[in-house]
Parts: structure tokens; sequence; C-alpha cells
């Protein structure tokens, strides 16, 4: 018997989870009887009281979807899994339709400034964003743009490429980019390419169809261009176009020099004259770091670093081990990449993943655990939209997880420790221009919307010379065209989302330094933050949190020094492995 069990009775594991597709014409009727309650309430704490009604709806609907999407990613075979799956992708509009109906309800209401003292404005900011962001005319252009970026997704799914006496998908391809074979890691990288060259015509069509729809819903919407409809669906409050552009060229400036030093002593290191595109994920002659054991022993360590780090984290650890809230393992069947989501339901958050033996397995259970940590934080707010916060401040959980956990790394790395948190520092500081990269080439696009395929790939080109100087693709004809950024997923599917992980890259270094500087009072700062959610707006959230918005001067340059200083001597040390 689990006697940690005994000490917890009313813990359920996740295969107990009732699931019940919800009732769509019940939902909507007493949705809408909710709806004609509240604008007829007399005052603020009755129109308060049928609120909580609403988001108890509205919870059972998000839990539901959650818990069948789950099941779907876990086993996408099971005809079940697809129907429940296809039921929600159906009627999830409707859903949303409903609640922006409350949104409207909640913005008009004559107790408004009651509601917002009691709720706080950061839920009346995202309603407006929301409203003035989605309308019934562009319901079937926003329709279109899910097909289109579902298509995109099919495509590069859909990769078939025969390679060392194999047929292969992309990321079978992508591992051999650390074989110790140069020869084979450039022949890996122009069968993949190969592939983009083939689809190049489709790629193409598909983007200026997504350009096209997305640019005439913001026309429709009274929108100059696409640009301030994607911030505003991304309900960013506290900065616009002119602070990201700015941002963007501190990091073009402090950043891009740094990183082709970073990419000289790689080449040094391998012993090779200059460090070509297909030799940048190979960082070591002796090979890349691994978890020295399979998932239980990794997921033993995990607890074990959980209890140390503090009790908050080890009550944490213990639930979603306790109650099977963590699905890592490679199956047949699973979908692919990884994920953390919330089911208010049951209050509890769901780690899914795909151990494969690489250093990415303890990513997962740094990273996604802190998004899951926040939100476990979260689990007893009463208004959804504070379950998690917007993108650039949810990231500064889990990217800060990661650098907190840096002491414990051994545990899972042995004596190849000090070669993972080397790398793992080097590229969260190498991907800021690479991010900044892909940001500015989609305001490039959606400002001059009616360019064509060769004109976008000539932009990419130089924005690439401008961010990447250091990449060289020795000839791919693909990339040399200017094509790589039609294999970055979010261009297509998730627009302008990028750059929130250089914003929250950047907030998760200063953590990094406060962590090294007093861990006790670092971990105050950390889990305030945690526990606001997403009850603030970004700027707020970093404010909370006691950290310098990285929009601020200096921000990046004390971010770079600080990360200088600690890499000194660490060079020539790894130079030697
Ligand atoms: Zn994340």
């Amino acid at each position: 018997m689990d006697s940690t069990l005994t000490e917890l009775p009313n813990v359920m594991k996740f295969n107990d989870f009732v699931y019940q597709r919800p009732e769509m014409a019940y939902l909507k009727e007493e949705f809408h009887n909710l709806l004609e309650e509240f604008r007829n309430a007399g005052n603020a704490e009755r129109q308060d009281e049928i609120a909580s009604d609403v988001n108890a709806l509205r919870n059972n609907f998000s839990s539901m979807r959650d818990l069948a999407s789950i099941r779907y990613t876990a086993n996408t075979a099971d005809p079940l899994n697809q129907a429940e799956r296809a039921f929600f992708d159906e009627h999830n509009p409707e859903f949303e339709g409903l609640t922006n109906e409350y949104y409207k309800a909640a913005i008009q209401s004559p107790y408004r400034n009651k509601l917002e003292q009691n709720w706080g404005s950061q839920f009346f900011r995202l309603a407006e964003m929301r409203l003035k962001t989605h309308s019934p005319t562009i319901e079937g252009l926003m329709q279109e743009d899910n097909a289109l970026s579902s298509e995109y997704v099919k495509l590069i799914a859909s990769a078939r490429i025969y390679f060392e006496g194999k047929e292969r998908n992309l990321s079978d391809i992508d591992t051999f980019t650390s074989s110790l074979d140069r020869n084979l890691r450039k022949m890996a990288m122009e069968a993949k390419y190969s592939f983009f060259e083939k689809n190049a015509g489709t790629l193409d069509t598909i983007f200026s169809n997504l350009v096209k729809v997305r640019t005439v819903a913001a026309h429709k919407l009274g929108y100059k261009n696409f640009i301030q409809l994607a911030y505003d669906r991304l309900g960013r409050t506290d900065y616009d176009e002119k602070m990201i552009a700015s941002y963007r060229e501190k990091i073009r400036k402090l950043l891009v020099p740094l990183v082709m030093k970073f990419k000289e002593m790689q080449a040094q290191r391998l012993e090779i004259p200059k460090l070509k595109y297909y030799d940048e994920a190979f960082k070591f002659h002796s090979g890349n770091p691994k978890p020295k054991g399979d998932k239980n022993w990794i997921m033993q360590n995990a607890s074990r670093m959980y209890n140390e780090i503090s009790p908050e984290t080890g009550d944490f650890i213990n639930f979603m081990s306790e109650t099977d809230l963590m699905d890592l393992e490679n199956r047949k069947g699973k979908a692919s990449g990884g994920y953390c989501t919330y089911m208010p339901d049951f209050k509890t958050p769901f780690i899914f993943s795909n151990f494969n033996g690489t250093d990415g397995d303890v990513k997962v259970l740094t990273h996604e655990a802190g998004h899951a940590f926040q939100v476990y934080n979260c689990r007893d707010f009463t208004i959804p939209e504070y379950y998690f916060p917007t993108f650039e401040a949810a990231e500064i959980h889990s990217m800060t997880m990661e650098f907190i956990t840096y002491p414990w790394m051994h545990l899972f790395f042995g004596e190849e420790t000090d070669k993972f948190i080397y790398l793992h520092a080097i590229g969260s500081l190498s991907f800021l221009p690479y991010g900044a990269a892909v940001d500015e080439f989609q305001h490039h696009i959606y400002a001059n919307h009616d360019i064509s395929s060769q004109e976008r790939k000539k932009a990419w080109k130089s924005i690439e010379k401008k961010y990447l100087p250091h990449r060289d693709y020795d000839g791919i004809p693909f990339l040399e065209q200017g094509g790589f950024w039609q294999q970055q997923r979010h261009i297509y599917q998730r627009p302008f989302y990028y750059i929130d992980y250089t914003l929250a890259q950047v907030c998760a270094f200063q953590f990094w330094a406060k962590f090294n500087e007093n861990h006790d009072l670092a971990w105050n700062d950390y889990m305030r933050l945690c526990k606001a959610g997403g009850s603030r707006s970004f700027l707020e959230l970093v404010d909370i949190a006691g950290l310098a918005s990285p929009f601020n001067n200096g921000s990046i340059e004390k971010v770079v020094t600080m990360v200088e200083a600690w890499l000194k001597g660490k060079h020539e040390k790894m130079n030697r492995l």
C-alpha cells in the first residue's frame, strides 16, 4: 500500500477523473439565463454571485475540453479520443462566443467600478481587448486562418525523408546534427532541406494566404494592418510596436557580437576552421550531455530535487506524482511535443512530454514544471482569466525554474553537469538574437502585406545578416535563398508570439542573478510572482517580482555583464572537454 496516499485521503488519480461531454444546448440556455440575471441584477454583490455561476459553467467546459485533449494526445489512434477532440474543435467557437457575451455584460455593467475593485483591472483590460479583436464579421476568416495553420502543421508532419537506409521524419533527421561525423551532419541537413525545397511552392502559398486572411481581418476590424491586431490578441496592454523595435535594436547591438564570439569558441573547441550551419548543434567532441538514467530514475531524482528546493515545490511534485498528472514517456500513438495545461474542475495542472534520452527530458521537468508550479499556486483563484498570465509573463516562471534547478543538475548529469549548465546558459543568451530576427521579419511582412514570396525571402536574408551574421549555410540552396524561417512553426501558427520568449528570458536571467546572490530572498520574489498568476499585466508582474522591465535602459546590458562574468574562465575549461 502506498503510505503517502493514506495521508492524503482526498487525492483523486488522473485515471479516475470523470469525463462528460458538455451538452451544448443546455450550456447555452444556462449561460443565457445567467447573463439575463446578470444584466438585471440590482447591485455589484449580486452580479459578483452570478459571475461565480458563469465561471463554474466556463470552468466545466474548459476542464472537459482539456481532459479530452490530454486523452487524445496520449493516444491519438483511439477513435473515442478522436471523436471527443473533434467535438471540441467544432463547438469551441460557440463557447468563445458565449464568453464574449459575458465580457460585454461585465464591461457594460453599471456597477463596473465596484466589480473592478473586487476583480482587479486586468480582467477588464483582457475583456476589452478580446471584444476589440473578435467579431462575428471575421469568424469565417478566423476559420480559414485555422485551416491554413493546420495545413502547414500537416505538411511538416508528413515529411518522410529517405536517409542512411531508412525513411525518417524531420525530428529523426535532426538527431544527426549531433553526429561526430561532420560529413554525415552535412548530408543530413541537405536531405532535410531538400524536403523544404520540394515543398517551397506550397509553403509559400500557405503563408501568402495566411498573410492575406490576417490582413483582411485587421482591416475589417478597423486596424491599419495585422500588427496591432496581433498585439491586442496577445493581450499586450503595456507596450507597443515602437518599444519592441528599440528593444530589438538593443539585442542586436549588445548580443550579436557576443554570440559571434561564442560561435568562434565553439569552432575552436571542435577544431574546425569555420562553423557551418550543420555544426551548430554539435557542441563537444565528447558528445552532448545526457541524463544518466531512464524515466523512473529521472523522476526519483526530480522528486528529491523539488523536495530539497523548498517545501512548496516539494508539496507540488509529491502531488503531481501521487495523482499521475505527468505523462512523460514516449509511446507509440502519442502526439509529439510537450505542454502544461490546467483543469480547474479538478484543480490540477497536467504535464505532457515525450522523453527520448536527451537533456531535453530534464528540461521538461524544469521548464514545464515551472508552468505547472505557477498554476498549482493559482488553483484557488475565482477568476479563470487569472489562472495563467499572458505568454511573455508565463514564460518567466518556466525559464526561471530552469535556472533555479542548476545546483541540482548533478543529480541528472553526473560528471557532465558543467557541460550541461554551460550549454544551457550560452544557449539561453544566444537565443535572443534569433528571437529578435523572427519578430522583425514578421513586422516587415505584415507592414508590407502585398510583397511577393521572393521578396519575403530576400527580407529574411537581410534580417538574418543583421541578427545572425555568423550563419554559414555552406551552399544548401533552400537556406541560401532565404527559406530558413519556413520551418519556424510560430510564424505560421502563432504570429508575433515569438518575442515573448525573449522578454521572459531577459527576466529569467535577472532571477538567476538574484538566486546567485541570495537564494531565500530570490525565492520569496519568485513565489510572489507565481501566486500573482495572471491577475496583472506583464509589466505589473515584472514589478511584483522585483525585476527591471526588459524595455528599460540598462536591463539587457546588466544581463550581458552578469552572464559574461559567470562565463569567465569557463570557456577554457570547456575547450578541454
Ligand atoms: Zn513555456
